[in-house]
């Protein structure tokens, strides 16, 4: 089968179009290329293993005499392309003039700080035009050098040569420095006390962390948390500090061959690796890794990246080892970003702290991908990405401001054809975040110079986003639908038309319904106009309402009791005592707190405790990865039976059977697997259904639910295989931090 691969770069330099051509000929690809305002766009079409190729090769043999800034790509339907050309480059000279993401330290740069014959050798703050910070370090618009956190540093003689010589790889490099003008690192007592300054830190700050101390290390958007990632007690002791109990931490090697030695890498996760955004990838341990159990504990994946600046680099090099470099925060607080804060918010979780006397201007964690389907799709869109805008398929007619949901948000500010979505905010539930949350709109339209004339947020009437709204933005706000707001991010970044229509699939945990109650497994029949709620769950009780989020085991009494009635409370499955189940079908007879809901999520959290995998969570969706993993092991081809009918999909047949295979002893993993079979199964059936009424077949799939790559490759598989056009995320999170980018689209179709 053929597909179109569609790349929007920000690209610099005449030699690209060429080396595109001239890749896309050698590999017999129709389609084309075009310079555009904002840099070059390519849609090549073949079969997928040649456009993989062809993206890998982009990595591999890119010409010395351009800059790649940024690649964005995605895999799409095929179009009918016959030859490949280069088109005419389209709005030369006018147009906005776009606020670059920071980048990954180059391969130059990287040879300069460790050849000790340069004057940059070991030198921290190593940048060229073609590399270093920039959205980071820039205070406002133009990106001058007076209008980032450099201005404080005097270019030194050397420098300010580099900085005036056309041609000098350093030529209007703003952030250029080196160890005689530029900033330096110090590192310090954890109450604040400096130690010492520049090379002696950095040596101090590697023989603490092979002793097993916790540094917190100053990087581009944040402070991270630095520990030998091979040492149990120390990895452990960061989580205990850290208060995270379970939830995996990255591990940044030293270059990528280490890497390769601790898990298991494909191509695609190579290239993602070591793409200019350096995104923190998802991948496979290996069977034998040297990798501390508590970096990742019960999991059979873990986060890795590779280092991005120049003192990882050096850190790194020194170190010779994989380090945990998580965010320096408290549990779901924003990373801390300067000298107060760290000083502050980590004494109690860091030994040491490793400052520099570069102000970070605003926080950006790490982003993190991971593959799935042969496509990258984003967990989180954060550094390396933000602010690199999505190209929407029409021209907004008025700018718009889109506020995100409540969880792992984001928000968007979008005019033309443009979608400027910002780093990871996180959850809005601390006062912190929501500091950082109300920062990150003021700067982003300041950025962007933009006074928005819409402006969108989620029904829900309890988020933050929305309360927020009302009372900043009364007059132009509009609200949009969770779930309906999941599938326009999908259609949107898919490119679809302003006529489309599609069968939506929004699995998530949790977003407010248009009757109230909690909805979490939405087939919608939409179009950017509107949808209508076509199939959902059989709504079932959480007892406890929120409670139940945390103990899954509770869910799965609910579901249990659904189906069995009073018989439930002889089902063992879980550690509850006799009064504490009696205690719940109490409350579930009685209907105290127990908000009903149509929750993906919480099912497969359910299923998870029903299987002896999870019955409570530290961590958002652990029950869920959990299940997983578990599916993970078996390649069981059974399935569960379930009903469609009357507008609902009967879920009770399901858990009749889950319980009935673990009286008889079946193994976890077969039932995941199994549970994991039915649902796209149960996708593939519904969807069938809707196209016989309506035609359609456009499938969106999104939601964090989603995110789970078995459910998402099954069912992305059996659609193509019943002649549907699938759609998935591969260029936004399919979990709420895409959310913006949907409500922002919407605004378009729904004005005030
Ligand atoms: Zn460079
Ligand atoms: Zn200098
Ligand atoms: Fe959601």
């Amino acid at each position: 089968m053929r597909l179109k691969l569609e790349i929007t770069g920000l690209v610099q330099g005449v030699g690209f179009r060429p080396f595109i051509y001239a890749l896309a000929k050698e590999l017999d690809l129709t389609g084309y290329v075009r310079n555009n305002r904002t840099g070059v766009r390519v849609e090549v079409e073949g079969g997928k293993e040649v456009l993989d190729t062809f993206l890998l090769r982009i990595e591999q043999d890119k010409p010395e005499i351009s800059k790649i800034y940024s690649l964005q790509h995605s895999f799409l339907e095929e179009q009918g392309f016959e030859t490949f050309v280069i088109r005419e480059s389209i709005g030369q000279g006018a147009g906005r003039t776009l606020i670059l993401p920071d980048i990954a330290l180059c391969d130059k740069c990287a040879s300069d700080i460790s050849d000790p014959e340069n004057r940059r050798f070991q030198y921290p703050f190593t940048n060229c035009t073609d590399c270093g910070p920039r959205f980071t370090i820039i205070e406002k618009t133009p990106y001058d050098r007076q209008n980032t956190s450099m201005k404080e540093f005097a270019l030194c003689n050397d420098c300010q040569k580099e900085y005036d010589t056309p041609g000098n790889r350093r030529f209007h490099a703003q952030p250029n420095a080196c160890q005689e003008c530029g900033p330096h690192v110090s590192l310090h007592e954890i109450n604040g006390t400096l130690i010492c300054t520049g090379e002696e830190a950095i040596e101090k700050t590697v023989s603490q962390i092979q002793q097993g101390s916790v540094v917190a290390v100053k990087g581009m958007g944040g402070y991270h948390l630095l520990c030998d990632a091979t040492k149990e007690e120390t990895v452990a002791a960061l989580r205990a500090r850290k208060s995270r109990e379970e939830k995996p931490l990255a591990v940044m090697f030293p270059d990528l061959n280490s890497a390769r030695n601790e898990t298991s890498i494909n191509a695609l996760e190579e290239r993602a690796l070591i793409s200019v955004e350096k995104p923190i990838v998802i991948v496979q341990k290996s069977g034998s890794s040297i990798l501390a159990e508590a970096v990742s504990p019960g999991n059979n994946t873990v986060g890795v990246f590779l280092p991005y600046t120049p003192l990882h680099h050096i850190l790194l090099d020194k170190l010779k080892a994989p380090v945990v470099a998580t965010s320096a925060n408290i549990t779901d607080d924003p990373i801390a970003s300067d000298e107060q804060d760290a000083f502050t918010r980590l004494a109690a979780i860091a030994d040491f702290i490793l400052a520099h006397n570069r102000e970070i201007v605003r926080r950006c964690d790490d982003s993190v991908v991971r593959i799935a389907a042969g496509r990258q799709m984003p967990v989180r869109r954060s550094r390396g990405f933000a602010p690199v805008p999505i190209s929407l398929p029409f021209r907004l007619r008025k700018p718009v401001l889109a506020l995100g949901p409540y969880m792992s948000s984001t928000i968007t500010v979008a005019l033309d054809d443009k979608a400027f979505l910002s780093q990871h905010i996180g959850d809005l539930d601390s006062p912190l975040a929501l500091e950082f949350y109300e920062d990150t709109i003021n700067d982003l339209l300041g950025l962007l110079d933009v006074t928005p004339e819409v402006v969108i947020a989620d029904l829900h009437p309890g988020y933050y986003s929305t309360k927020f709204g009302e009372k900043k933005y009364g007059d132009v706000l509009l609200k949009v639908q969770h779930h309906f707001a999941h599938i326009l991010s999908c259609m949107a970044e898919n490119g679809l038309p302003e006529d489309a229509e599609v069968i939506g699939f929004a699995f998530d945990g949790t977003g407010y319904g248009l009757d109230k109650t909690i909805w979490g497994s939405e087939v919608l029949i939409a179009s950017y106009r509107g949808f209508k709620r076509a199939l959902h769950l059989r709504p079932y009780r959480l007892p406890g309402g929120e409670v139940a989020v945390k103990e899954p085991c509770r869910t799965a009494l609910s579901l249990l009791y659904d189906t069995f009635g009073d018989k439930a409370k002889n089902i063992d499955f879980t550690s509850f005592s006799e009064n504490e189940k009696l205690l719940l079908l109490e409350i579930m007879k009685k209907n105290i707190n127990c908000p009903l809901t149509t929750s993906m999520g919480r099912l497969f959290d359910a299923v998870s405790s029903l299987t002896g995998l999870n019955h409570k969570i530290s961590y958002h969706a652990q029950a869920a990865i959990a299940l997983e993993q578990a599916a993970a092991r078996s390649d069981d081809k059974g399935s569960y039976p379930f009903v469609i009918s009357n507008k609902m999909i009967y879920q009770l047949p399901i858990i009749d059977r889950i319980a009935n295979e673990r009286e008889n002893n079946v193994p976890p993993e077969v039932i995941a697997r199994r549970f994991h079979n039915t649902i796209s199964n149960m996708v593939v059936e519904a969807a069938e259904i809707i196209r016989e009424e309506t035609d359609i077949s456009y499938v969106a799939l999104s939601g964090g639910v989603f995110q789970n790559v078995i459910l998402l490759e099954d069912t992305f598989r059996k659609l193509t295989e019943r002649n549907f056009r699938p759609l998935i995320h591969q260029l936004v999170p399919p979990n709420d931090g895409g959310i913006s980018l949907g409500q922002a689209v919407f605004s378009h179709f729904a004005q005030v």
